[in-house]
């Protein structure tokens, strides 16, 4: 991408213009301004060569008559296990049961997730080393991972605890006793465990600048200082540089350099195994390598056989194994003979997401997170926390992947950390958190900088006594406008910054004048169209009724602004099979109309007046007609189907009304009816695994791209629900949806009794959600960095504007930035995101949302101020985009090698001297590998022989515009064992790790990843417990497969069902539950989601791939 924003600046698309031809000038910016001298567009303006308006404009052409061809062949059923049909409760659909997944028999004794973890057998068994991971095992001949960190006694006389914080997760969390506590001002593990894969997370590498050590200003008490806005060069009330990570509660005092901090005294560590003599615990990381003699810690643990309070000796060794295939190791050459044996990795040795989200938590989900502070990081996205604008914008609305930027790009290229934002621009808040301030500037519109387009924000610095501003995007100088004027105080500030949301807040909208507006007129208020397939398969399976049914009480709730008595949108409705019957419903009607076009070549709409209606005056017509689809329809013959001219016609209906709008399709199958956008059944499996896979996830025809730029530069989104019974080529039908910013929902063979509450429960919300249309969002960066690459769902026609028809409050849009020249650590650099939307009263805002991040010449404050999560999201849009053009095993060994790439550069460059031998991860990026192997075994790219094709390009699109809360629950789900916590507690039970180690055959879970959601039942569950919940009385009795709890009058059913409905509601979409019971079929469906084993479809567990990883680390630096 040839992207230079220093040369010239980019008019942005809000530049006034006399003149507004429509999006085929790239950009609301496309022409410049009267008062404004052009500025040199270049290549950005440009209409796209290809970018061509085909579709017709006649109006005048008589419908052609009506009349349903003959019906062709049925379709077949349903025949394969599909994402959506997850929620089938339909056992026949599931995967064959030969394929059904042995339980070994070493794993037979569920552990206790609570249980310590010491010699269970079944921890050998379940990442033994078959086929794939052979050579990873091997590696392990050599080396270990050191048992879990316990806090190990303080040694006397050092006369410090741990912080509070975290002394009260240990009290609250099961496996917190395994985990060492961390803290900020620490000196650098020093790591002697030559030839163990002890595994390490220096929080705080000592760093160079004593400054580090200071607990950051934010998590003291604030000073008012700090909560006004930030101008460039004034410098920032918060830390120098670093601070810790996810850690909000300092420790009583900072610790020297050196030093050792200990966990609280009577604290048992963990079984360890094979704790070396002399290897002490490690004081900072929270989870376990053995250490080597410290200077100032006084006794290393003496052996493994004290630790822990489990009975039994310790397990015996395996024989000495030095596998040839092992990587060349000088260490492992130096060990001794002892050592080389083959140890067993404690799985709680390793970093474990369910500790450091409780963690976060309890240490930064009590106090709000003020965002006056530059380069602060936030809590976690699995934490609950509420946030106050303070001049940066919420991390609701932005998070990044570092919030400490390496100020040269050699620096970020060493580090391959990537550098994305990841910006909801219109997310929801919650209730406690105020929605963006809208300023309205009257005619003049909002201020901005003259070169750079960027609005006033707090970061702008007024000089000349208030007459001027610099920008702080592009240093331009630019004169304050008369009626904008305000004096100075005496530090430069404006006296009035705290009565102006854009002097003072990360957030805030201006309200556009009529420069910002499609063709300089205000728009008029958007319309919905509902597009209901009528064919054979839609009619046989109940949903043309039930949506019908729905739709009466649902057109009440269409989306509405403040408090409007009622929606300003419009409505029309049209149905079609191979032709398409458009809809008369206007008030004065007493029936509706229907016109038929059965000319879908070329596609018109045979009515205007009377198709798009408010919802009030048309009621009566309106009822009537969704009273009479299913009955006009009820004897179809008719299968086959058309797509493109369906949404070319819905397109073309809001072209004529001069509205943006929102197309809401309902489709069932592959649309093989002679027409534009006629698809065939190009489904081939065989392709999986070969260079030729990646033409699975491509669309089989360009015709649909086309459509969607014409869709966009209409204003038009589109929705598509599909209920397929068979393959219907999902990665083309989702072209549209995804090019306008839409949404797709899948449900494999509906049927309206197992999936209606699913399907009406999405419908509702999507209706019902508030959207900003014919978007365009720009997000301008200081000098220094600039915004090189986009991922979600929208479309551009040039390098920097974002277009989209829609956007609504759940989609994101992911931005990767990359250098152009050298940041400084003083002004450090700013990100400002505006999105030009019309509301869905037909307003036309600017939301604008700012972020200041820090800029570092040190690595180490590169890996301090990480968020991974924020990573995980960006690389797997990424990968997940890299499938369209590369083979899928070339994505996944991309993200392995930049995965080691960024540990190695940290481990060579931030950690301590140590042995090749440990791993060593930074604190916030220990996350890192188990997700990312998370990533690396989804469908998309490593389907298991239950997925289709389907199933995968839809996850794909998903997958794009997910927020970061979502992409981490939807590649680590959340297992919640549910009769552990007292049954009269309220609060969401304690999560445990995604193994089926986990796992107690006595106890009842929840499983969640924001699609599916599972109950597994095992099977020495009480009878009590069965009765209680499936009103049967004993294990066997439960239905396998169910997907819906009794109601039951008792205190378990009430609780679970509770905690049921509290998962869905956090949730975009309504995961539709399934009982699962230990032992059966359905099980496999359910292992898929245990992401920490080895999966079937050959992903490595959770310990095999951090070996791995360990090895390609190990590679680089050697
Ligand atoms: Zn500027």
């Amino acid at each position: 991408m040839n992207v230079n924003q220093s040369v010239p600046p980019v008019p942005p698309f809000g530049q006034p213009q006399s003149i507004y031809p429509g999006y085929h000038q790239s950009s609301y910016g496309g022409q410049p301004g009267s008062t404004v001298p052009p500025p040199p567009y270049g290549a950005y303006n440009g209409p796209v060569p290809s970018y061509q308006q085909t579709s017709p404009q006649g109006m005048s052409r008589a419908p052609p008559s009506s009349g349903a061809p003959p019906a062709s062949t049925a379709q077949a059923p349903c025949g394969q296990a599909a994402y959506g049909q997850f929620g089938q409760g339909d056992v026949q659909n599931g995967p064959s049961s030969t394929v059904q997944m042995q339980r070994l028999p070493g794993s037979q004794p569920f552990g206790s997730p609570v249980a310590p973890v010491v010699s269970q057998p079944a921890v050998l068994q379940s990442y033994g080393p078959p086929l794939a991971s052979a050579q990873v095992t091997a590696q392990l001949a050599g080396m270990q991972i050191s048992g879990a960190v316990a806090p190990a006694p303080p040694p006397s006389g050092l006369g410090y605890g741990p912080p509070t914080s975290l002394a009260s997760a240990s009290g609250s969390f099961p496996n917190s006793g395994l985990y060492g506590t961390y803290h900020q001002g620490q000196a650098p593990p020093l790591i002697q465990a030559q030839g163990h894969l002890g595994i390490q997370t220096p929080q705080r590498p000592a760093p160079p600048q004593a400054s580090s050590f200071t607990p950051p200003a934010s998590e003291g008490p604030r000073m008012p200082s700090m909560t006004g806005p930030l101008l460039p060069g004034q410098g920032f009330g918060g830390p120098p540089v670093s601070q810790p990570n996810h850690v909000s509660s300092p420790p009583p005092q900072a610790l020297p350099p050196g030093t050792q901090m200990t966990g609280p005294p009577g604290q048992p560590p963990p079984m360890h195994f094979l704790q070396q003599p002399g290897h002490q615990l490690q004081q900072n990381g929270s989870f376990g390598p053995a250490r080597g003699p410290q200077p100032n810690y006084g006794s290393p643990y003496p052996g493994a056989s004290t630790f822990g309070s489990q009975p039994g000796p310790p397990q015996p060794l395996p024989p000495k194994r030095l596998d040839p295939d092992a990587i060349p190791s000088p260490q492992l050459n130096e060990l001794p003979p002892q050592q080389k044996t083959r140890h067993r990795i404690d799985p709680d040795a390793i970093p474990s997401p369910i500790q450091v989200i409780e963690d976060d938590r309890n240490n930064r989900g009590t106090e709000p997170f003020v965002t006056g502070v530059r380069g602060q990081v936030p809590p976690l996205v699995t934490t609950n926390f509420l946030v106050k604008d303070q001049g940066n914008a919420s991390p609701r609305y932005i998070r990044c992947t570092s919030y400490n930027i390496p100020c040269t790009s050699d620096m970020a290229k060493q580090a391959q950390v990537p550098l994305a934002a990841v910006i909801k621009p219109l997310a929801r808040l919650p209730p406690e958190e105020a929605s963006p301030y809208v300023v309205d500037h009257g005619e003049s519109g909002p201020l901005r900088c003259n070169r750079c387009k960027a609005y006033m924000c707090p970061f702008m610095q007024f000089i000349e006594g208030g007459r001027r501003f610099q920008c702080c995007f592009c240093s331009c100088i630019n004169d304050v406008p008369p009626q904008y004027f305000q004096h100075l105080d005496h530090t430069g500030k404006r006296v009035d910054a705290y009565d102006r949301p854009e002097l003072s807040l990360g957030s805030y909208e201006f309200l556009a004048t009529v420069d910002y507006c499609k063709n300089n007129k205000f728009p008029s208020p958007p319309a919905f169209i509902f597009m209901i397939d009528v064919s054979y398969n839609a009619i046989r399976t109940g949903l043309v009724r039930l949506l019908c049914e729905e739709l009466k009480s649902l057109l009440d709730f269409l989306p509405r602004e403040g408090g409007a008595e009622e929606s300003a949108i419009r409505v029309g409705f049209v149905t079609y099979n191979k032709v398409l019957h458009f809809y008369n419903v206007k008030s004065s009607l007493a029936q509706p109309q229907m016109m038929v076009v059965s000319d879908v070549a070329d596609m018109f709409v045979p009515l205007l007046d009377g198709f798009l209606v408010n919802v009030n005056e048309s009621r009566a017509v309106i009822t009537s007609l969704l009273d009479q689809i299913p009955e006009m329809f009820a004897d179809t013959r008719e299968t086959e189907t058309v797509f493109a001219p369906v949404i070319q016609a819905g397109m073309e209906a809001l072209k004529a009304a001069e509205c943006a709008g929102k197309l809401f399709l309902f489709h069932t199958s592959l649309p093989i009816a002679e027409a534009p956008g006629k698809l065939k059944n190009r489904d081939d499996r065989k392709l999986i695994n070969t260079d030729k896979e990646k033409i699975l996830f491509q669309p089989q025809t360009g015709a649909y791209q086309n459509l969607a730029k014409e869709c966009v530069a209409q204003g038009c989104c589109v929705d598509l629900f599909l209920f397929p019974n068979q393959y219907v080529d999902v990665a083309t039908l989702s072209v549209v949806p995804q090019l306008t910013g839409g949404s797709v929902y899948k449900y494999s063979c509906f049927q309206v009794e197992h999936d209606q509450e699913r399907f009406l429960s999405d419908l509702r919300r999507d209706v019902q959600k508030v959207v900003g249309f014919d978007a365009v969002m720009r997000v301008r960066t200081s000098t220094g960095i600039r915004a090189v690459d986009f991922f979600g769902a929208f479309y551009m026609s040039n390098t920097t504007d974002v277009e989209l028809a829609g956007l609504d409050g759940d989609k994101t849009v992911t931005v990767e930035f990359k250098h152009d020249d050298r940041l400084n650590e003083e002004s450090g650099a700013l990100l400002q995101c505006a999105l030009l939307y019309t509301s869905c009263a037909g307003q036309r805002r600017l939301r604008i949302h700012n972020l200041a991040l820090n800029c570092c010449t040190q690595l180490a404050d590169l890996y301090r101020n990480c968020e991974t999560d924020t990573l995980i999201n960006y690389m797997a849009k990424s990968a997940y985009r890299g499938v369209l053009n590369s083979p899928v095993k070339a994505v996944r060994d991309t993200l392995i090698t930049q995965c080691a790439q960024i540990l190695a550069c940290y481990r060579k460059n931030c950690a301590s001297p140590s042995s090749a031998g440990q791993l060593i991860l930074p604190e916030c990026m220990k996350l890192l590998p188990v997700y990312l192997n998370c990533v690396l075994k989804s469908d998309v790219l490593q389907p298991g022989a239950e997925v289709t094709t389907d199933d995968r390009a839809y996850v794909r699109q998903l997958v794009t515009s997910m927020d970061v809360a979502e992409t981490n629950v939807f590649f680590y789900p959340r297992l919640l064992p549910l009769t552990k916590s007292p049954i009269e507690s309220t609060a969401e039970p304690p999560a445990v790790r995604a193994s089926e180690e986990r796992l107690s055959n006595g106890d009842i879970y929840l499983l969640e990843n924001g699609l599916n959601l599972f109950l597994w039942v095992g099977a020495s569950v009480q009878q009590g417990v069965v009765q209680s919940l499936f009103s049967v009385s004993s294990f066997s009795l439960i239905t396998s497969g169910l997907g819906v709890l009794p109601v039951l009058d008792n205190p378990l059913s009430k609780k679970v069902r509770g905690l049921i409905d509290s998962l869905r509601a956090q949730r975009s979409r309504y995961m539709k539950l399934i009982v699962v019971k230990q032992e059966d079929k359905l099980e496999m469906l359910f292992k898929h989601f245990l992401v920490e084993d080895k999966s079937l479809s050959g992903g490595a567990s959770y310990v095999d791939f951090l070996c791995h990883m360990h090895k390609e680390i190990r590679q680089l630096l050697s």
